[in-house]
């Protein structure tokens, strides 16, 4: 077979770039893989000389920091995780520091947080840093910021910060490096019949059942967040490619046709808040529509109360909830216009009747249409 080079990947003006801790650390030794990181500097350099813009998401802190330690291997508490994320964040952001020195570039550290990137405000802060170092041609590189993220509020995998982080920046491109070279229809390791999947055009529920469960003692995610990563990227309308991380210059190879898995995000435009709202990370709750109403939303319409069969979790009036069907599948995420208590009181009714159950007058929309970010609905 020849190899193709997507024209996604010709196109895109500015890319980010993940990169997993198991590819930037020596397993056995602790220390980082220079010759590997190298490789990896020139590539950068190369996209970024050709006009294109780029932004690295890195893992590897903890997996520095655990060895300088001297932790035992296995699997961490949460605050030895952040004790070792202290130290090897130094020793990480040193190194990319030396790579991108040597080729002429500043690089930029930044740290985010869960709230960092759901909180609108918060977002659109970080989002003009990025637009000012990218401005200046500095190479960013962030990571979660592993020493202040509590279980409640951390990513916790940078496969879904780095879409968080595409979608903050309207990325054309996210580039996944990892320990394999894509999505196979079931484990490749285990299963001989698995097969590679070259194109993604939508997350369906077969999608996300080849996405299993694995991840290794050095990466965070295996394939189910590298899926829950691409929801996030292709809803924002950024394309995402997994490909293999491995060889030395992995981002050379993809523009010669390495084997990948592209997810090829829907060309209709998407609106920054929509970009948003879609990639909310820990919605608060979520609402059952019925069929009449999923079919409505797929039409572009609001979501009204008459459509909605059950509300669940604590929200608030503006909080971000998942919408699904009545077979449970994520259809998409929307801001919700009542609190959970007056929401529960008004599903099923029409809504002319909102105001003599609730005693106020609000909106007629449950999510407004504006207030909404669809998953990509096959057309049946
Ligand atoms: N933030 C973690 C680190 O730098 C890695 C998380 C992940 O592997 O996805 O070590």
């Amino acid at each position: 077979m020849t190899p193709t080079v997507r024209p996604e990947w010709t196109s895109a003006r500015r890319i980010v770039v993940k990169i997993g801790s198991a590819l930037l650390v020596d397993r056995a030794t602790g220390r980082l893989r220079a010759t590997w990181l190298n490789a990896l500097a020139d590539d950068v350099a190369t996209l970024v000389d050709t006009g294109k813009e780029v932004i690295l998401v890195s893992s590897g802190a903890i997996a520095l920091g655990r060895h300088a330690l001297g932790l035992p291997k296995g699997a961490l508490e949460l605050e030895q995780s952040q004790a070792a994320a202290a130290v090897g964040q130094v020793s990480l952001a040193h190194a990319y520091q030396n790579v991108f020195q040597a080729r002429g570039r500043a690089t930029a550290q930044i740290l985010l947080t869960l709230g960092d990137t759901e909180e609108r405000r918060r977002y659109l802060n970080a989002r003009r840093t990025f637009e000012m170092l990218l401005a200046h041609k500095a190479i960013p590189v962030v990571n979660e910021n592993d020493t202040v993220a509590t279980a409640e509020i951390r990513y916790g995998d940078n496969d879904r910060l780095s879409a968080r982080v595409a979608s903050m920046v309207s990325a054309d491109c996210l580039v996944l490096l990892s320990d394999i070279d894509g999505l196979y229809t079931a484990p490749p390791g285990t299963d001989p019949a698995a097969t590679h999947i070259p194109l993604v055009d939508a997350i369906t529920p077969e999608i996300e059942a080849m996405a299993g469960d694995a991840g290794t003692e050095l990466s965070k995610g295996g394939m189910k967040t590298k899926v829950a990563a691409a929801r996030i990227a292709m809803a924002a309308g950024t394309d995402m490619v997994i490909t293999t991380g491995k060889p030395l210059h992995p981002l050379r190879l993809i523009g010669e046709g390495a084997v990948c898995t592209w997810f090829i995000a829907p060309s209709d435009p998407v609106t920054a808040k929509k970009r948003w709202i879609a990639g909310q990370l820990e919605p608060k709750g979520h609402v059952t529509v019925d069929v009449g109403a999923e079919k409505a939303l797929g039409q572009g319409k609001s979501l009204l109360p008459a459509g909605v069969t059950a509300v669940a979790g604590s929200f608030d009036r503006g909080d971000a909830v998942i919408i699904r069907n009545a077979q449970g599948r994520e259809l998409g995420r929307g801001l919700i216009a009542y609190a959970h208590s007056d929401a529960e009181r008004i599903i099923g009714k029409k809504s002319g009747e909102i105001a003599g159950i609730l005693g106020f007058e609000g909106r007629a929309e449950l999510i407004h249409r504006d207030d909404m970010a669809l998953t990509r609905i096959r057309d049946e």
